[in-house]
């Protein structure tokens, strides 16, 4: 036998061997999908699957551009205690007679889309599968890490301090009244104690409904339960305790003491140990638009939130809280969602303030412990662009059906009219919006109804339209699939 055929059969049977091993170890990729509530979760996680499965190429996500991706289809989820992700609910809510929003995420829900595709390069050529399980879960439970080393004195105390900041006097009166009623040395019935719960939760309601619009007091679950709504385990708040407290057994402090210590063990390990620390990969979508719109207050909050959320990620790595999950997330894109609110004009800025909302976090947070990447997109595109002409000046407006009851300048949609609106600027500068650079209330920021779907000449609807979601996929998926 000659070298070469030597070297032939060499390669052959390597070569048997990759396609055996690509044939029997199916790679998966565990895709975190969050942010905080209304940020645009469903709707991206319903246009993510949507795409992947129309397979209609998609110039900036190279296997699809490449026409490498076969097929993609729905497969049974990994996690049969979880929730599955009702994507084709969500697809027949946005297509017509209906043509609305999805309900958005309030628990966490898994899908598995297994990916069939042709490798681009490397060793192994030949056909292969990705299976994606895609998480979507609320944004508010990562804020609940923060409680994991705090005592119920020190949460306790933090919440009740901030609580009393002048421009909150108003929104936390009422939980203050229920709080100053009870002793907490003292023996409380159950009944009490369920009030001054109902009374916190009202507070941390009333937050995310006021100017900060983003509430990032925790517990996380107060305000998104999941399946614990209406369950003991959410029964408990904060107290009002002196310096040096501690708290009698049988005391009203005691049982709060108790129960938010269950929480901690019950219900934030869990979700830490169980979901979070077994993604691989993460997006973050951010509602900048709107905090913008709110003003100062929402901003800080929205700072306050991306660094929880960086937190989370490098938590593990080096902190107390290695000996209790350790993710490994190697790449988290940050997406400033609903980008269609705009003029393509104002898509990079809208880019370059979360890049730089997101890189103060990082120096604030030291560090995310992964891959960072930022992008401003519309996981569903509602509007196109057109140039309206007012008061003799030619301005870039946008143009879509704004939903029932939607007013801009005094006008009240019916949810059945387009129209032409000029949304607003945002700075050359990012830096300048923490400087006044959007006034609050300056863009004009309509909830526009889904897109109308075009039908192509095979009578077959065409893709949902989006703005740079390819951008998101080619960052996420885009080395998994070569
Ligand atoms: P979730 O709470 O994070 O699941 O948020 P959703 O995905 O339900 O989005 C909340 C709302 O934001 C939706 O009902 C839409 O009104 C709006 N929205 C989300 N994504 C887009 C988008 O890409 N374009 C437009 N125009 N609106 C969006």
């Amino acid at each position: 036998m000659s070298a070469t055929s030597l070297f032939g059969d060499t390669v052959d049977a390597f070569k048997n061997l990759g396609h055996f091993a690509a044939a029997t170890v199916s790679p998966r990729l565990r895709l975190g999908v969050t942010g905080l509530s209304r940020s645009g979760k469903t709707v991206f996680t319903t246009a993510l699957v949507h795409h992947l499965l129309s397979a209609v190429a998609m110039p900036v996500f190279r296997a699809s551009a490449e026409g490498r991706i076969r097929k993609a289809r729905l497969d049974d989820q990994p996690d049969d205690t979880v929730p599955r992700f009702p994507f084709e609910e969500h697809m027949a809510a946005l297509a017509e007679p209906e043509r609305r929003w999805p309900e958005s995420t309030r628990r966490i829900a898994e899908l598995r889309v297994s990916i069939d595709y042709e490798r681009a390069s490397g060793w192994i050529k030949g056909p292969a599968t990705l299976a994606l399980d895609i998480v979507d879960y609320p944004g508010e439970w990562l804020l609940d890490l923060a409680l994991l080393d705090k005592s119920f004195a020190e949460w306790s105390r933090e919440t009740v301090t901030a609580s009393r900041r002048p421009e909150r006097a108003e929104i936390a009166a009422p939980w203050h009244a229920a709080l100053k009623a009870l002793d907490p040395a003292a023996v409380a019935p159950e009944s009490a104690i369920a009030e001054l719960a109902t009374a916190f939760t009202g507070y941390l309601s009333a937050l995310r409904a006021g100017p900060e619009a983003v509430a990032t007091t925790p517990p996380g679950r107060f305000l998104m339960p999941g399946d614990l709504a209406g369950s003991p385990a959410l029964t408990f708040a904060p107290l009002d305790l002196p310096p040096g407290f501690t708290s009698p057994p049988r005391s009203l402090a005691g049982q709060m003491e108790r129960r938010y210590e269950a929480y901690k063990a019950q219900v934030v390990r869990p979700f830490f140990r169980e979901h979070f620390a077994r993604l691989d990969r993460q997006i973050v979508l951010v509602d900048v638009l709107a905090s913008l719109d709110a003003g100062p207050a929402a901003l800080a909050e929205l700072e306050k939130a991306l660094d929880q959320v960086l937190i989370a990620f490098r938590a593990g790595r080096n902190t107390i809280l290695s000996s209790l999950f350790s993710p490994r997330i190697d790449k988290v894109l940050f997406a400033a969602t609903k980008a269609d609110h705009l003029h393509r004009a104002d898509h990079q800025r809208l880019e370059a303030i979360l890049k730089l909302l997101v890189e103060r976090a990082i120096r604030r947070t030291q560090g995310a412990g992964a891959m960072v990447g930022t992008v401003a997109m519309a996981a569903i595109r509602a509007t196109r662009e057109a140039t309206i002409r007012e008061s003799g000046e030619q301005l870039a407006a946008i143009v879509g059906m704004p939903a029932a009851g939607e007013e801009v300048d005094g006008q009240i949609f019916d949810g059945e009219t387009e129209a032409a609106i000029f949304p607003g600027e945002l700075p050359d500068a990012p830096e300048l919006v923490f400087s006044g650079g959007v006034a609050p209330g300056a863009l004009r920021f309509p909830r526009f109804r889904p897109p109308r779907r075009a039908m192509d000449h095979g009578g077959r609807l065409s893709p949902l339209p989006h703005i740079r979601l390819d951008r998101a996929l080619e960052f996420l998926l885009g080395d998994r699939l070569t």
